[in-house]
């Protein structure tokens, strides 16, 4: 049997600018497609149509292109890919995996277990008919789910009392991006993926849809985040400012030393065709730090 081809992705959302997190995230995947000699697939996560921004799309693709990224095959759009979720959300529901949930926003706030945000399970067995204003969840099992990722190592999960059973479509009629991502890793045929750190508790109940849906797990690469001084994720509006299309190199060379790549001075006076090709040639995803990762491990 043939070894699958290697493929990756790079997934952004249309929210706002893009930024130094934005482009650390492209510059991994991206250089562990190539090294693999394998396809860099590009997806516009917009599946939450209500938090797309006029003009966001557009100015990723010229970055992405000016910054010298080559992405494979034509890009996709969530937002144009309802009929395939539905599909999904059909049969998870054909083998009663889902639930229809009428709790309020309110109610929730209040019945969340110990305020963690976990939902109690309050409609699991009210036997509700699906309706338009209703939310559609998966029910999880007592269950721990754990994962080896390539750069953090093991994390564990208990679906029960760390997730609880989560939204795959909103009562607003939107797919949930939970659903969605797993719908489309597995139809691109994604053998890797490789993004920041901050979705790293999502994976697990990513991989329980996975099993949900007889769709293979890819391998998972979680990414330190960038973090401002007090300890948070950097903001798109903080860090907006660090990219100019016009000068791509002083970033990309950022990039590469946050991934713990220890780039060449030289090169933050090199086109982008240069700082590729030394990128490919010495990327060792072995070499990226975990100190800041941890922080989001305990
Ligand atoms: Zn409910």
């Amino acid at each position: 049997m043939t070894e699958k081809r290697y493929t990756g992705r790079f997934a952004p959302s249309p929210t706002g600018d893009p930024h130094l997190g934005t482009l650390i995230a492209a510059v991994a995947s991206y250089l562990q497609a190539r090294v693999n000699h394998g396809d860099w697939l590009l997806r516009i996560e917009d599946v939450d149509t209500t938090r797309r921004v006029a003009g966001a799309e557009d100015a990723m693709l010229r970055t992405l292109d000016r910054f010298g990224f080559e992405w494979d095959g034509d890009v996709i759009r969530q937002s144009a890919r309802t009929a395939i979720y539905q599909q999904a959300l059909d049969q998870l529901d054909a083998e009663d995996l889902v639930f229809p949930c009428t709790c309020s926003r309110k109610l929730l706030a209040q019945t969340a277990v110990e305020q963690s945000g976990i939902y109690p399970g309050t409609c699991r067995t009210r036997q509700l008919p699906f309706a338009h204003e209703h939310a559609i969840r998966l029910r999880v099992p007592e269950r721990t789910l754990g994962f080896d990722d390539r750069i953090i190592g093991e994390y564990r999960q208990s679906l029960a009392t760390e997730c609880g059973d989560f939204v795959i479509k909103r009562r607003d009629g939107l797919f949930a991006y939970q659903l969605a991502v797993v719908v489309d890793d597995a139809l691109q045929g994604v053998t890797e993926v490789v993004r920041g750190a901050d979705l790293l508790e999502s994976t697990p109940r990513q991989i329980y849809l996975q099993q949900c849906l007889n769709h293979p797990s890819p391998a998972y690469c979680h990414i330190p985040l960038i973090l401002d001084p007090t300890g948070r994720k950097l903001s798109k509006s903080e860090g907006a400012a660090g990219l100019n299309p016009d000068r791509p190199a002083p970033s990309l060379l950022a990039a590469l030393n946050h991934l713990g790549q220890q780039a060449p001075e030289e090169l933050g006076h090199a086109g982008t065709t240069d700082i590729w090709q030394w990128a490919i040639e010495n990327w060792d995803i072995g070499k990226i730090p975990l100190a800041h990762a941890t922080l989001y491990n305990g």
